[in-house]
């Protein structure tokens, strides 16, 4: 046999460039094409062949182009479907990683009520013409701490409950019986926040204005929305509460919680970043947490999904089926979803609020479409992973995203910067190969996360 006739055109000339990435399993390597977001696990003692095979090549090229498209629909073709809206600068904690700066959350304004109307009219009108299937656009109440505007943002989603999919992002420390019930009976989607499994860890950063923990009250509202199934929990991680995590698991899951969040704080105010973890530390907690979750599930039949590392899984899986935007490039930040402030502006995400230079528009005075096409809006809606120094050849880019932009332009120097990150998506990003390889993904992700998922490649295309 001829030389010419032996070779593949394995990573060459127009053949599909593959990177092999070690996943920290025993028997198995990832093989990836980087652009497409395509993979497939490859026994350590078949890469060659497999790398080498006409037909894997083949298979793939020809798959190529539908995988480029869906991938260039998620990153660029999403019209907005939520807004971050902020009812009230105030808050009534002082938590250090918070991104929102002090002053505002001290001294900050509230909306009132008909304010808030005008702007969720505004905002109607505006997702008449960008969601034309039926389907509701979401408007979730974030802070600082809305709660503190309780009457006028109730009053707004009594009169808009039929126009928004309405949720709450709150540190629950004024949920009382009432509001409870008025967040039930109306539907609405419900965060909040705790960060450990005691009143000495849930405490240590999260305090009020007088250095008071809320603890022992905040805990009282896991009671309250125990079966409410659009409840969960969001824990911040950091370098004073990891080494807690796995009790943390523990205690969400025998609260009755089904979806909790373990996201590392954001790194965007400089308060934040004394508490930033050391990344591969955190990351060796966070995967023993997703065991003991595992572990946890196994045991008692029921499962607690851990939203941020199942969006991770669903990118490998399933790229265009991830709900959160975080982990793909560019974010969902003013293109998916933008954010509104308690005076009317608007910002590519709420992580920007308080950059003004960020400020796009209001909502008040600018068309909302002139806001998104902004050259503000376009710094972090146009932000790309390929113009990202050690993103731009990371085989794992479209798994990963490098979040957080936010994070990049005030701690790294720039949007061509990475996130505060990096490792810690690279060992999830691993973890989550690591349980494809032993059928345990499912586990990990939502009940029917993969109903309408049809698979367009598989190992009998390949082999
Ligand atoms: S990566 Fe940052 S800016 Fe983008 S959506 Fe997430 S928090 Fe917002
Ligand atoms: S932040 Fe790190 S893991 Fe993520 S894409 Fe960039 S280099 Fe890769």
């Amino acid at each position: 046999m001829s030389l010419k006739t032996a070779l593949t055109n394995f990573n060459s000339g127009e053949n599909p460039e593959l990177s092999v990435l070690d996943i920290g399993h025993e028997d198995y390597l990832a093989i990836v094409n980087p652009d497409s977001a395509f993979w497939s696990l490859c026994r350590k003692d078949k890469l060659a062949d497999t790398l080498t095979s006409k037909k894997f090549n083949e298979s793939l090229k020809a798959k190529l182009p539908s995988f480029n498209k869906e991938m260039d629909t998620l990153r660029y073709g999403l019209l907005p479907s939520a807004v971050y809206f902020n009812p009230t600068e105030r808050c009534n904690l002082n938590c250090q990683y918070c991104y929102i700066p002090s002053e505002l959350r001290k001294n900050g304004v509230h909306m009132d009520k008909d304010t808030i109307i005008k702007s969720l009219a505004v905002l109607k009108d505006y997702f008449k013409s960008v969601i034309t299937d039926g389907r509701l656009p979401s408007i979730i109440f974030h802070g600082s701490e809305p709660m503190l505007n309780k009457d006028a943002m109730f009053a707004a989603i009594s009169m808009f409950k039929n126009d928004f999919d309405f949720g709450i992002q709150s540190n629950a420390t004024l949920i009382d019986d009432e509001a409870a019930k008025f967040i039930i009976e109306n539907n609405v989607g419900l965060g909040i926040s705790i960060d450990g499994p005691d009143a000495k860890t849930g405490d240590s950063v999260r305090k009020d204005w007088n250095g008071s923990g809320y603890f022992a009250n905040v805990i009282k509202v896991l009671e309250k929305f125990r079966d409410y199934p659009r409840f969960n929990v969001i824990c911040t991680v950091n370098k004073e509460n990891m080494k807690t995590l796995k009790k943390t698991v523990k205690f969400f899951h025998d609260a009755g919680v089904k979806v909790c969040m373990l996201n590392t704080l954001r790194c965007t105010q400089e308060s934040s970043r004394s508490l930033k973890p050391d990344e591969r530390e955190v990351a060796k907690y966070f995967i023993e947490a997703l065991d003991y979750s595992h572990e946890l599930y196994k045991k008692t039949g029921r499962k607690m999904v851990v939203a941020n590392f199942a969006n991770i899984l669903l990118g490998i899986l399933a790229p265009t089926a991830r709900k959160l935007m975080c982990d793909i490039s560019p974010c969902g930040g003013g293109r998916s979803f933008f954010a509104v402030s308690a005076k009317g502006d608007m910002f590519p995400c709420s992580e920007f609020i308080g950059l003004e230079e960020f400020n796009g528009g209001n909502i008040f005075k600018d068309k909302i479409s002139d806001v998104l096409d902004s050259a503000r809006f376009k710094l972090v809606s146009q932000r790309k992973i390929e113009a990202i120094d050690h993103c731009k050849t990371c085989a794992i880019r479209h798994f990963c995203g490098s979040p957080c932009p936010a994070e990049a332009y005030t701690m790294n120097g720039g949007m061509d910067k990475r996130g505060a990150f990096c490792e810690f998506y690279e060992e999830q990003t691993r973890y989550a190969f690591r349980l494809i390889a032993d059928g345990r993904e499912n586990d990990f992700l939502y009940d029917e996360w993969d109903e309408g998922i049809k698979e367009v490649l598989t190992d009998k295309d390949l082999k």
